[in-house]
């Protein structure tokens, strides 16, 4: 008996499988993948009582999966729900917990996806991955591709958190900049001739999402919150945690599923919390920005089924504002230790808000998910902390992890030039005398050249000597001096 097959979500049409494509070979549209019932019905009395697999994989027998031994794996899922008193506490609420997908293993929600995605291309016996993504998706196959020995391409656009960036280049994929999301994703399809093309819509990256709403289940004791509350980016994690709470009510493993799926965006690029307010249409052009980049996406590809998901369980959409988010960031990291990104942070920026206009109630519990880790968006990171009373340290840190890039013979002429305006020769002697550093007098001369081009020295005039080529004298900028500064006594 087939254990699962897959259904497009705008023709209806069922198939019993896909191979290379992702999507609706006769209309395009999105494919997800249904169970067959009776097999679903002894996979729920085998999970609860003789489990198989740890993290997402103990839901194995709700996944899309062939051949178990193929999964490629690196710990994904099992995330912990905290119980954040101190968050309630500033909210005025009884009950709030927060999902803490910041712990897996690239630190966000999408290695729950990526695993059974990368596991189906192995499962078609592919040598190479690619896809398109605003970031976290970038990081999160490009460690699963090493992790399974596959070649992987990644398109991104031009603005993107250089946390995600870094962690791509870390796990040895090829990164190539498109110059909006939408190109990329054309750029990767490009590929897919001979490539397998991954996506975050893709019906088996999608799956794996929906194990968020699993373990939140779980780890509630078999119900469900009142209240779940996810970014909604092209608004597949919040469909996919909604179709896996309905998968667990169809089995008998929730007795009922009164939560209200809540979905954040951010406010003036919040399409899908447009269509839902029925205010307009959704904006066409991509906005161009890193801050929470991974939720700002203009053509949500999911947004029917998160506007469904939203409408079905009697939820709600809520937009918030950069310095809501930033202001969520700061509390959530100093009152539950749990430091997010902007992304993330959205869900308790939007809690606050619904809390404040009355529309959350005191007693309603209500989880929010933390989809990524702060550290992931180092910009975002800095500004936070610089504007802390610490952020003098801060800055003087940042130098002196800098400066150790200009070499000790440079900073001990930057020490001499800060004793008093020098030139080269004069230069060269103190370095002997003081510093017991041969050098020669041309090597002096290009590190006077190279500091000035740095901005840390400038030439204040030329003496003439008779006979002899003029004496240009140097000294300390501003910036060379507080450069000096950081180096300490021992330059
Ligand atoms: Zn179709």
């Amino acid at each position: 008996m087939q254990r699962f097959f897959f259904k497009c979500t705008d023709c209806k049409s069922y198939f019993r499988s896909v191979n290379k494509t992702i999507s609706c070979p006769r209309c395009g549209g999105h494919l997800l993948t249904s169970y067959n019932h009776e097999v679903l019905h002894s996979s729920a009395k085998r999970l609860m009582s003789k489990p198989i697999g740890r993290g997402i994989w103990r839901y194995l027998d709700f996944l899309p999966v062939y051949d178990a031994s193929r999964i490629v794996s690196l710990g994904e899922g099992d995330t912990f729900l905290h119980r954040c008193s101190r968050l309630a506490e500033a909210f005025n609420m009884k009950e709030i917990y927060i999902k803490d997908e910041t712990t897996n293993a690239t630190g966000s929600f999408m290695d729950r996806g990526t695993s059974v995605a990368v596991t189906h291309s192995v499962e078609v016996n592919a040598h190479s991955v690619c896809g398109a993504a605003t970031g976290n998706f970038g990081a999160s196959l490009a460690a699963y591709a090493a992790k399974a020995g596959l070649d992987c391409t990644i398109f991104i656009p031009r603005y993107i958190d250089l946390g995600k960036l870094y962690q791509m280049i870390a796990y040895g994929a090829e990164v190539e900049l498109a110059e909006n999301y939408e190109d990329a994703a054309k750029k990767a399809y490009g590929l897919s001739d001979h490539t397998h093309l991954t996506s975050t819509f893709d019906p088996f990256f999608l799956e794996g999402e929906k194990t968020t709403g699993y373990e939140i289940c779980e780890q509630l004791g078999w119900k469900t919150p009142d209240r779940i509350v996810v970014p909604m980016g092209d608004g597949s994690h919040i469909s996919m945690i909604w179709k896996g709470l309905k998968e667990f009510a169809s089995v008998g493993l929730l007795s009922s599923i009164n939560v209200k799926m809540t979905g954040v965006q951010l406010e003036g690029y919040a399409p899908i919390a447009t269509v839902l307010s029925a205010k307009g249409n959704a904006p066409l052009t991509e906005p161009e920005r890193a801050f929470a980049g991974d939720i700002a996406i203009a053509k949500p590809a999911l947004a029917s089924s998160a506007v469904q998901a939203v409408k079905e369980s009697c939820g709600e959409a809520v937009t918030v504002s950069d310095k809501e988010i930033f202001e969520a960031m700061e509390l959530l990291a100093k009152t539950e230790g749990i430091f997010a990104e902007p992304a993330a942070a959205s869900t308790v920026a939007g809690v606050k808000k619904l809390r404040d206009s009355g529309r959350i109630s005191r007693d309603e519990s209500t989880v929010c998910v933390i989809t990524g880790s702060g550290l992931k968006d180092p910009v975002t990171a800095r500004k936070m902390v610089r504007k802390n009373r610490l952020g003098n340290m801060v800055r003087r840190v940042e130098d002196r992890s800098t400066t150790p890039l200009l070499g000790s013979t440079k900073a001990k002429i930057l020490s001499t030039c800060s004793e008093q305006e020098s030139y080269g020769y004069n230069i060269w002697k103190t370095l002997e005398e003081h510093f017991s550093l041969s050098v020669k007098i041309p090597t002096v001369y290009q590190h006077l050249a190279e500091l000035e081009a740095m901005g840390l020295v400038e030439r204040i005039g030329a003496q003439q000597v008779m006979g002899k080529p003029a004496r240009y004298y140097y000294r300390l900028t501003q910036r060379g001096e507080k450069v000096l500064e950081t180096l300490g006594p021992s330059s």
